[in-house]
């Protein structure tokens, strides 16, 4: 995902679903907080079981790098905690910013206003065929990702994305380790604009599913280049050379979804006959190896 689409369990904006969340003034807020942790994680739980099943069996045949299974990975715990955390906070931020942009683009601050504002989208988008706004949301989020992904290769924005790239072992449960600025700025910031245009969020009960499997499909220790599909849709070893280092030709591969982006601005990369198989950051003996201190890291650079 890509600044990889990578939220396991962020599932659908939830707005209708939760007018408690903006209604807390005249609610228990802790209450609040405990059932949306509680939520999350029922959600979360069954996903993860899938998806740890699908991956042992396709990395057990068809390994892109034989060695430890990713339950021996190291840094595990680590990736287990953004693996269960981020869901929460991309939820709790992005109805935060859904809010935020109803109140300060079109004025609403009535909280049935606001759930009737996004329930089913707003303007000419939302008057498209659902699957017609799926697709556009798919592509247009898509293409704002690869250039936000770029973004975050540059200058003062790296610090935030070497959290993600800080993995040694990439394997599916990978595809969580993000920074919450990378997340903000990234799918956050992205499903929040799109929806804000009017896109209806009734697309995210497709694409939520889609993304996450994605993004851990193409984090997996898996092999498969997909033959002349790999221009099509990005493929694990399309993003496992997206995370070998600089020095080994690195700053490629930057779509979560379509490689097109890459091949339209010269950044595609995948050597014939050959794996990547070293990963991580130019300065990966020093980088913190757990959540704190990686949260921390951006702050003290
Ligand atoms: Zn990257
Ligand atoms: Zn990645």
């Amino acid at each position: 995902m890509v600044l990889c689409r990578s939220e396991p369990g962020s599932g659908t904006p939830e707005l209708a679903a939760r007018p408690g969340f903006w209604y807390a003034g005249r609610m228990n807020l802790p209450t609040e907080v405990v059932e949306m942790l509680g939520q999350t994680l029922a959600k979360v739980a069954p996903v993860t079981i899938a998806l740890a099943l699908v991956f042992s069996v396709l990395a057990h045949f068809w390994a892109c790098n034989p060695g430890r299974p990713w339950w021996r990975k190291r840094e595990l715990v680590t990736d287990v905690c953004y693996w269960f955390l981020v869901p929460l906070f991309a939820r709790v931020f992005r109805i935060g910013l859904l809010v935020l942009g109803a109140a300060l683009l079109f004025g609403i601050r009535d909280a049935d206003e606001l759930i009737a504002f996004y329930d089913n989208g707003h303007g000419p988008l939302s008057r498209l065929p659902l699957w017609l706004q799926a697709i556009l949301f798919l592509v247009a989020a898509d293409f704002m990702m690869y250039w936000l992904h770029r973004m975050f290769h540059g200058g003062g924005f790296w610090k935030y994305h070497a959290i993600h790239h800080s993995s040694e072992d990439v394997d599916w449960i990978s595809a969580a380790r993000f920074h919450p600025v990378n997340l903000l700025l990234g799918t956050i910031g992205v499903d929040v604009v799109l929806l804000t245009a009017g896109i209806s969020p009734g697309v995210m009960l497709w694409l939520g599913p889609f993304n996450i499997f994605h993004s851990a499909f193409v984090h997996a220790n898996v092999n498969w280049t997909l033959g002349p599909f790999k221009y099509v849709v990005a493929t694990p070893v399309f993003h496992r050379w997206h995370h070998t280092s600089r020095r080994e030709g690195g700053d490629t591969n930057f779509a979560g979804t379509f490689p097109l982006w890459d091949i339209l601005f010269g950044t595609f990369r995948m050597p014939k006959g050959t794996l990547p198989d070293q990963y991580g950051v130019d300065d990966q003996s020093s980088f913190p190896r757990e959540i704190i201190g990686q949260l921390a890291y951006p702050f003290r650079k």
